[in-house]
Parts: structure tokens; C-alpha cells; sequence
């Protein structure tokens, strides 16, 4: 059973890593990082960067993309891939954001699970970035690397989110996220670098 003092010396050496970990998508407002949050399932925040700019500039807030036409809006997120799911989904959400908070990100997980397309990872991205809420947003690679360092068991992500959430101190949550995040990117990838890796005495999963 890992405990929440070994949990701290892991984030520590993964630090070393990823010292300024943080969300790779830009966005200025919390609207804009709603939007992008949802593109960027099943594609890349690098890909999800390069077509948020017409986006943003075509739609910057909740009222006008509510207003969106469909096929505009399917155009203009086409590289995101599944365009035509995420262009209904955004606008679906945009016009729920309008019709039921006044157009503005509610500061808060269970309004923003209730959004169309709005998941717990989502929701907890916006509101750790860009609310000042502090979540802990599980992916595929927070799921991977937490597993492989022994931190959490089992696959199911909202358990494994409030087994995270128990290891570190509230105020730590999006930033520990962050960088288990960047490490399944960079390093605990699917075939891990071990070799690399400042937690390798620390987990049980280290390759030889
Ligand atoms: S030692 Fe290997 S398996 Fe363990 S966290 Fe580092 S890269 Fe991943």
C-alpha cells in the first residue's frame, strides 16, 4: 500500500523530469480550454494548437458558438479527427453553457459533468487550469504511469482518481497530474525508458 509520504518522494523525482508541468493546450480564457479540452480526445494537443487560433477568432465564447452552424463548425475542428462528434458536441455544450450558466464555465465538477461531451477528465482540466479549482484529471497516461509506479490498483478512473486524490495534498492535484501526464508521454510511454527514468529505483515496474 503506497503511502501518501512515498506517493510525495515519486512526484519528487518525477519533478526532476517535468519541473514546469502544465496543461500543453493554449487557451486564454476558460471557455477556450473547455473547447480545446474536448478536441483533443483521441488526437494531440499539439494538432488541437494549431487549429484553436481560426477557431477561437471565428467563435471566442459560449453565445456565438451556440450559434454556430454545423458544418462551419465541423470544417474548422476537421484535423482534430471525429470531426462530426466533436463539432455536435461543442456546439451541443455551448448552447447548454447559454441556456443554463449565462454563457460562463461553471466553477464546478458537478455542473460541468452535467455539459454535453463533458467528462470528469475534462471537467477536471478547466477547472484545475483555468478555475482555480484544484482536480485530477486521469487519462490513459495518468492510468499507465500510476499504475506501473504502484501508486493505485484497478482500472476504473474515477477510483483511481479519488485513490490520487488521497496521496497528495489538494493544492498539488493538478500539478501532479500534469507531470504523470508528461511522463507517459515522454518517458512511461507505452515502452517505457526506464533507463531514463529519476523514479526508476522507486518502482516496482522498472525494467532492468
Ligand atoms: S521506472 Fe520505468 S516503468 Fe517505472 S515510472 Fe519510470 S519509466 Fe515508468
Amino acid at each position: 500500500m503506497t503511502t501518501p509520504a512515498h506517493a510525495r518522494t515519486i512526484l519528487k523525482a518525477l519533478t526532476r523530469h517535468h519541473p514546469n508541468a502544465d496543461t500543453e493546450l493554449h487557451y486564454r480564457t476558460p471557455f477556450e480550454l473547455l473547447v480545446a479540452t474536448i478536441l483533443a480526445a483521441q488526437s494531440t494537443d499539439v494538432g488541437i494548437n494549431k487549429l484553436t487560433p481560426a477557431l477561437f477568432a471565428r467563435f471566442p465564447d459560449a453565445r456565438a458558438m451556440a450559434q454556430a452552424d454545423l458544418s462551419e463548425l465541423e470544417t474548422l475542428v476537421h484535423a482534430s479527427g471525429f470531426f462530426r462528434q466533436k463539432a455536435r458536441a461543442l456546439l451541443a455544450m455551448s448552447q447548454a453553457l447559454v441556456e443554463q450558466f449565462g454563457g460562463e464555465v461553471p466553477a464546478d465538477i458537478d455542473a460541468l459533468t452535467t455539459l454535453p461531451g463533458v467528462g470528469r477528465k475534462t471537467a477536471n482540466v478547466v477547472l484545475g487550469h483555468a478555475l482555480g479549482v484544484p482536480g485530477f484529471p486521469v487519462d490513459r497516461h495518468v492510468l499507465r504511469v500510476a499504475h506501473r509506479l504502484g501508486l493505485v490498483q484497478g482500472d476504473d478512473p474515477v477510483r483511481v482518481e479519488n485513490a490520487l486524490c488521497a496521496l497528495f495534498p489538494k493544492k498539488d492535484w493538478t500539478r501532479a497530474s500534469d507531470t504523470l501526464i508528461l511522463h507517459g508521454r515522454r518517458i512511461c510511454k507505452p515502452r517505457p525508458q526506464c533507463r531514463l527514468c529519476h523514479a526508476r529505483a522507486l518502482c516496482p515496474s522498472a525494467a532492468e
